[in-house]
């Protein structure tokens, strides 16, 4: 079972932290009139709910269900709406400007030659082949490319364009022939349904008007930018032999913490972990050895994650040639001077505020992900240092902060005073609310560069947001991610096992299902008892199916690989 689920996921496009579903076959015969009372509809799971572009929150709401057979894709939608109204008629028309229902398949989740088909509650399609996104210059979009035995059936659970506000809302279903989603291809399935496993991207999209000129669009998928048409961002849909209605969890990320300039690793290794159930590296170290040991995931089958240190850049050249960038405590000291860094000679963390800081990082973001080995980004110390250290932690610098200790609070350069506007009161919710904004937008640009790059960016941080904004200025709720890292370090709390899952779920209930979450374990805190984490692992894949993640490789002994899914 195991190794038939490392195939399919070895077949990922880059873009690994997206909603999931599994696609399973049709109960029975569809009858495409809109009506949705097959068994398979009832059987079927619904996807995940919708969200706006930008991964927030949205008043527009849909059940979707998908299924298929030796002959179609089928897609039944569900479509709650107040007001129903529609005016295009012809096929091919600019379907967008009536509210509509939008489905995208790329079928071999390459990011390019996709179909889209978007449909009104007049029934009206326009049904589009698309070479390659829009911002590629090689795009070319085929709008007389028609589905070919395309049926599609649209019910009305109210009174078009009778403008009486008392609608509730419209049914589409579709059946979409196999041999126009895969036969465009040399693929060996080519006309035929791809093998079980096989993975494709898929996107859905619901566009209303609720006034003249006011458009929303809300998606399945975020793509964390103003288009949809950004394929590596779009759901993953994994092909299953199973009839609906079969439990079948999609496969979880097995995240690990790779330090990339440790001599004693080799492709051997990875291979090894792989068997073992790893699916993702997070790889650190030098840029050289960063982009060989994620070559070597690429060639085991591995996703690999670029780990890129933000806020705290120790022996950074471009941060030691400007003193100005550093970060200053309540106390006025700056971590520029090494015997002035707080805790660790290593933490020299710079200002969140300055804009040199905030470019400069972001084309280090920018620069990592485009590395063709790289699959995604992942930030570290997004965060200002630990104005409270996790109380296990009190004892080794022999402190106690369970009061503001001005050497440990930081940044109050004259930058972001004046930005601020006033002199700071450190007990002001109002300035810390102002750092945890300025922290923000330093992970929020450098997500969005890593996205330019065509790569999805996530971020190691505290537990949760809320735990996270006490001890180091990281609300990361508010941050653009495509997926975050909760080091669960339970040891450093002095906490055990229950509140790591505790924590997971506060973490994901604070997000909102706006990015998945990857709960990092600390595996020396199952060090002599490795039936520990796999009983852990397992409760938390209970709560939080998306996957987890290991810290790190270094702390890695065999017992471990053996409590993997
Ligand atoms: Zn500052």
């Amino acid at each position: 079972m195991r190794a038939l689920a490392l195939a399919a996921l070895a077949l990922a496009a880059p873009a690994w932290a997206a909603p999931t579903y599994v696609l399973q076959r049709a109960a029975g015969p569809i009858a495409v009139d809109g009506r949705l009372d097959e068994p398979t509809w009832a059987k079927a799971a619904p996807l995940s709910p919708l969200r706006d572009l930008s991964g927030g929150p949205t008043p527009y709401a849909a059940d979707i269900r998908l299924a298929y057979d030796d002959d179609c894709l089928y897609v039944a939608a569900r479509l709650p709406a107040e007001t129903l109204r529609a005016t295009q008629t012809q096929r091919d028309s600019v379907i967008y400007r009536d509210d509509d229902f939008e489905v995208f398949i790329d079928p071999f989740a390459r990011g390019r030659d996709y179909l889209e088909l978007e449909i009104n509650q007049l029934g009206t399609v326009w049904d589009l082949f698309l070479t390659a996104p829009y911002r590629d210059p090689a795009c070319l979009a085929l709008h007389d490319w028609d589905i070919k035995g395309l049926r599609t059936a649209v019910t009305l659970q109210g009174t078009l364009n009778d403008g009486a506000g008392d609608d509730q809302g419209w049914c589409v279903e579709i059946a979409w022939p196999w041999a126009s989603i895969t036969g465009h291809s040399n693929h060996p399935r080519a006309g035929k349904p791809p093998a079980p496993g096989h993975e494709m991207r898929m996107n859905f999209s619901r566009v209303d008007h609720p006034a003249p000129g006011d458009e929303r669009n809300t998606v399945w998928a975020p793509t964390r930018q103003a288009t949809i048409h950004a394929p590596e961002h779009w759901g993953r849909v994994r092909l299953s032999a199973n009839p609906v209605g079969t439990p079948e969890p999609f496969p979880p990320t097995v995240g690990l913490w790779v330090h990339g300039d440790n001599p004693a690793l080799t492709p051997q290794t990875l291979r090894d972990w792989k068997a073992a159930g790893v699916t993702t590296l997070i790889i650190g170290g030098t840029d050289a050895n960063l982009a060989k040991v994620a070559q070597w995931a690429k060639d085991a089958g591995l996703r690999a994650v670029a780990w890129l240190w933000a806020l705290n850049r120790p022996d950074d050249p471009a941060a030691l040639a400007h003193p100005d960038w550093h970060a200053v405590s309540l106390e006025g000291k700056s971590t520029f001077r090494p015997e002035e860094r707080p805790f660790v000679p290593y933490y020299q963390f710079l200002c969140p505020t300055h804009p040199e800081v905030r470019a400069h990082l972001a084309a280090k973001a920018r620069a990592l992900a485009a590395l063709p080995q790289v699959d995604a980004i992942q930030l570290d110390y997004i965060r200002l240092p630990d104005v409270v250290l996790p109380k296990a932690l009190w004892p080794t610098y022999g402190l106690d902060m369970s009061t503001l200790l001005p050497p440990y609070d930081f940044c109050y350069c004259p930058r972001c005073k004046a930005a601020f506007g006033k002199e700071p009161d450190p007990a002001d919710p109002a300035w810390a609310d102002f750092r945890l904004a300025q922290v923000a937008a330093v992970a929020n640009a450098m997500a969005d560069a890593a996205r330019a790059a065509g790569k999805p960016c996530g971020a190691a941080v505290f537990p949760t947001p809320r735990l996270a904004a006490k001890m180091v200025y990281q609300d990361w709720a508010r941050f653009r991610l495509d997926f975050a890292l909760p080091m669960d370090y339970a040891s450093f709390y002095a906490e055990g096992d229950a509140w790591v899952i505790d924590r997971a779920r506060e973490a994901r209930q604070a997000v909102g299902g706006a990015f998945p979450i990857l709960p990092g374990l600390h595996l020396p805190d199952f060090y002599g008892r490795p039936e520990a984490l796999r009983a852990l692992i397992q409760d938390l894949l209970k709560e939080n199916p998306e996957g987890f993640c290991l810290f790190s490789d270094a702390e890695l002994r065999p017992e471990f690989l053996n409590a993997l899914p």
